[in-house]
């Protein structure tokens, strides 16, 4: 049974009185309950804080990147052991902006990947279609190529720290969703390629959020989709309002 997980990844949002009232809130409201994962992804500059004020609380802090390398002379950047080091859980790799907006490449993920699980981190990989790749009918072989290159260095033995988030980028911050059932056949595809990469026991394992314009609104829709398990939230995940009902909705 795959335990749902709920994550906001507030992106470059928030000042620091806000995001840290709003990770007070999400630990009030979660309380001890474990019956679904929630998790913020706040900027870099808020994470010490955040995770901090959560900490002894079932939520988990994320980062939205990290750097490949360990150390040295990479000004701007940000390794995964400075993020271990300030209470992150887990980090974002490959998300459609990190992809299409600062042009990160599939090799570049992969290295990623495999220096965050050496890092002590686990992982959220996004992988999803552009709008004009959904429509030449390309969304499988775009997805396939991500997740081939995203695990290429994953062992069997750790694919239990990693979460993929389907997000099709025509979704994410668009205001469109994927319907639930183009959502549910993309996830199973998903799946079916984690048989082949992997075993049936993994794939049966693996958690699959969804991402993309998820509102209070869709979401008990979406997250009845078998094969759904959880969602990756954008703009819903700035408010407790909008979160919380989000989070309600996959126990
Ligand atoms: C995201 O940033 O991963 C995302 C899904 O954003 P939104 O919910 O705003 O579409």
């Amino acid at each position: 049974m795959r335990k749902p997980t709920i994550a906001g990844n507030w992106k470059m949002n928030l000042d620091r009185a806000t995001a840290l009232t709003l990770a007070r809130t999400l630990r009030e409201h979660v309380g001890t309950r474990d019956d679904v994962d929630v998790a913020v992804v706040p900027p870099f500059v808020w994470l010490a804080e955040v995770a901090a004020e959560l900490e002894g609380s079932p939520l988990r802090v994320g980062a939205q990147n990290m750097c490949a390398h360990t150390e040295g002379a990479f000004t701007g950047e940000v390794s995964g052991s400075m993020l271990k080091g300030v209470g992150c859980h887990f980090v974002v790799l490959g998300h459609s902006e990190r992809r299409h907006v600062y042009h990160e490449t599939d090799a570049e993920i992969d290295a990623k990947v495999r220096r965050a699980l050496d890092d002590g981190l686990d992982v959220t990989l996004c992988l999803g279609e552009t709008i004009e790749e959904r429509q030449a009918g390309a969304t499988e072989t775009v997805v396939r190529r991500q997740l081939t290159a995203g695990l290429a260095q994953v062992g069997k033995d750790e694919i239990a720290r990693v979460t993929l988030a389907y997000e099709p980028v025509w979704a994410i911050g668009t205001g469109l969703t994927a319907t639930p059932a183009q959502a549910g056949e993309v996830h199973q595809y998903l799946r079916g390629l984690a048989v082949g990469l992997f075993d049936d026991a993994v794939a049966a394992s693996l958690r699959i959020q969804y991402g993309g314009s998820v509102k209070p609104s869709n979401a008990a829709e979406l997250m009845a989709v078998d094969g759904v398990d959880g969602a990756l939230v954008g703009g819903a995940s700035l408010t407790a309002d909008d979160f919380i009902p989000i989070i309600d909705f996959a126990r």
